[in-house]
């Protein structure tokens, strides 16, 4: 048993976590670069959480008589964006039904993504975190991502969530994302990039070096094996 001072310069969830969080904890008896583990931020929407089909959901239950964009039509990173190229109006409908009370809590999970952050985290060397950027309008949405994340992944999990809305901020050796183009303020963002194939960006070309994840089916385990050294 750690004395309480100890406990409190490991911070906040580093020693008390049960399993499957156990492996959390730094070493702190290691030197540096003996206990490289292997850091994975995985995204939210569009990733973990089906924000494409939930918006349409919500969308076409508020809006039955207005014009919309299949998931097979979709086109572009932003949905408010394609939406306002089909009539201006729709831009601000679309960005109503986001902003709304209990739209990012009701989300549906996308097929085996809770199952797979689940076995990251169980994996020895391995520390996962989910990485997602609240909206602006910040009413509903951040307390909500919380409360998706208990409500999937389990309590003890908040401790995994960074919401920032600048991803280049963070470190790590994999940011698994849907959007195909991420920007910040850090011009050389510590991570590799993996695009995981969304409605959105299936059609894009990306560079030869840039790598795919087509959904959860997709040989993730390898993606990460290939980072270990
Ligand atoms: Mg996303």
């Amino acid at each position: 048993m750690l004395p309480l001072t100890s406990t409190r310069l490991l911070g906040r969830g580093k020693t008390l976590l049960p399993v499957p969080f156990k492996r959390i904890g730094v070493n702190m008896s290691s030197p540096p670069g003996s206990d490289r583990r292997l850091r994975v931020l995985v995204d939210m929407d569009g990733v973990l959480a089906d924000f494409e089909g939930g918006f349409l959901k919500k969308y076409r239950a508020r809006y039955p008589e207005e014009p919309f964009v299949t998931l097979d039509d979709r086109r572009g990173f932003w949905v408010s964006t394609q939406y306002g190229r089909l009539r201006s109006d729709l831009c601000e409908k679309a960005i109503s039904i986001w902003e709304s009370k209990d739209f990012f809590l009701d989300l549906e999970p996308l097929p085996g993504g809770v199952e797979a952050v689940k076995e990251m985290a169980r994996m020895d060397e391995t520390d996962v975190f989910i990485c997602t950027s609240p909206i602006k309008h910040y009413k509903h949405c951040p307390s909500e991502k919380y409360a998706w994340v208990e409500k999937h992944l389990g309590h003890d999990f908040l401790e995994q969530v960074i919401l920032t809305r600048d991803k280049t901020l963070i470190t790590g050796d994999i940011l698994i994302d849907d959007k195909p183009d991420i920007q910040g303020v850090e011009p050389k963002p510590a991570w590799e990039h993996i695009l995981f194939t969304a409605c959105h960006n299936k059609h894009l070309s990306i560079s030869p070096s840039q790598r795919r994840l087509l959904s959860w089916s997709d040989d993730w385990r390898a993606i990460l094996d290939s980072k270990r050294q």
